[in-house]
């Protein structure tokens, strides 16, 4: 039990029972207060893409979730690969947006692959990390430079790791159900190889590399050896692999259709196993939002692959990890907030005076169901849809100012 004391957007005391006059009181005794959560993979579709999704709605999904902060991925159109469009992002975002949005910039000009965004000249312009997730660079030979520019810097290269080769126009996980449905498979392999490359890679030219949507037990193998050996390698899951398998796609719904596609039992229980021994280091949403039109289109060869998560997040990893009692709270919460801004280098994620007072409060008590009519995001194709789940963020709190309250945005 403590007190927060915020004066002009900023911590400026915690304590047993501060003794303050003409100060706002909010009571959440019984809930637990944690730094704002910070999403280091959201996809907020501006510019580009409004019928998905845009600053507003994106940021107060986040906000319903208890997420203070976004990196924004720069899979838009056009693709953020150019100081102009980092600034577009940023001012956009604080003019439309209740929630601090960061700006990835793309790794290779307009996604291609092939050629290196002008790295110093992006940073200077506001972008915080570098990924063309979305795509994977199948060049090494430019991943390898890209590792190499950044290191300069000092920034994170996110990773999106598939070999498309391998994938070949597959749909979901290779194995029993993608036989018994009769869809092509994707291997495995057509994450893992490229997760072992980027390591390799990372290795040899001493620079900094997170792998991005971790799907496989395989990876996890593979990060686990890699930071064993002293790699710098970071990784993520998002929660939507903590209660999902391949299991779920026998009926071919198009809300579970994603890259890297939905593993088996044992790939589930993999990830948690990395996430309980630090292997993976964040949870992060890759909230991809797709309009329904989109997602109604053929399940095999025309709905796009991607889902919505950012108003589900808490709740699914506190179904999943903290009311199961595999993990503590404390230990889910870092890979939250302390670990994504350690590793992404961001001014955020404690609970500390003179720190911005980004906050949530949460009930870890609280049992709900999901109903994605009731988003705040403007797409739906959401794997939790229907299900119960149990915790949830009471209020959410930017700069000292509520946004969110017991589910309603209150700006
Ligand atoms: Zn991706």
């Amino acid at each position: 039990m403590a007190d927060i004391l915020i004066e002009d957007g900023k911590i400026s005391s915690i304590g047993e029972s501060i003794t303050v006059t003409d100060a706002e009181v909010i009571d959440v005794s019984g809930k637990v207060v944690a730094p704002g959560l910070i999403d280091v993979h959201a996809h907020l579709r501006d510019p580009g893409f409004p019928e998905r999704e845009d600053f507003r709605s994106g940021t107060r999904s986040a906000a319903v979730g208890g997420f203070t902060t976004l990196l924004a991925m720069p899979n838009t159109n056009p693709v953020c690969d150019h100081p102009v469009v980092v600034e577009y992002v940023l001012a956009k975002s604080k003019r439309e947006g209740i929630v601090n949005v960061l700006p990835y910039s793309s790794i290779t000009v307009g996604q291609q692959g092939e050629k290196l965004v002008p790295m110093k000249a992006v940073v200077e312009a506001g972008a915080v990390a570098f990924s063309d997730d979305g795509q994977p660079i199948m060049n090494g030979g430019v991943m390898r430079e890209a590792l190499t520019q950044a290191k300069e810097i000092d920034k994170v290269l996110a990773v999106h790791c598939e070999d498309r080769g391998i994938t070949a126009g597959g749909v979901i996980n290779e194995g029993y159900v993608s036989r018994r449905v009769g869809v092509k498979g994707i291997p495995y392999t057509s994450e893992a190889v490229m997760v072992g490359r980027d390591i390799l890679l990372a290795e040899e030219t001493a620079s900094k590399v997170h792998i991005c949507h971790v799907g496989c037990a395989r990876s996890v193998e593979l990060i686990r050896e890699g930071k064993k050996r002293g790699v710098q390698v970071t990784a993520e899951v998002n929660p939507h692999y903590l209660n999902t398998t391949d299991e779920n796609l026998e009926t071919c719904q198009s809300r579970f259709k994603i890259k890297p596609p939905f593993g088996t039992r044992a790939d589930l229980e993999a990830l948690k196993e990395g996430l309980s021994d630090g292997t993976i280091d964040i949870i992060a949403t890759d909230h991809a939002p797709y309009t329904n039109a989109e997602k109604q289109g053929d399940f095999a060869t025309e709905a796009p692959f991607g889902l919505i998560g950012l108003e589900t997040a808490l709740g699914v990893v506190l179904t999943e990890l903290v009311a199961t009692n595999y993990m503590s709270v404390s230990d889910v919460l870092k890979t939250l907030t302390c670990n994504p801004a350690r590793i992404f280098g961001l001014d955020k994620g404690t609970l500390s005076i003179g720190k911005d007072a980004d906050i949530v409060v949460i009930d870890l008590d609280h049992e709900w169901f999901v109903d994605a009519e009731k988003f705040q995001s403007k797409s739906r194709n959401c794997p939790q849809h229907g299900r119960r789940l149990r915790g949830k963020a009471f209020l959410t709190m930017v700069k000292g100012q509520v946004i969110m309250r017991e589910g309603t945005i209150v700006v």
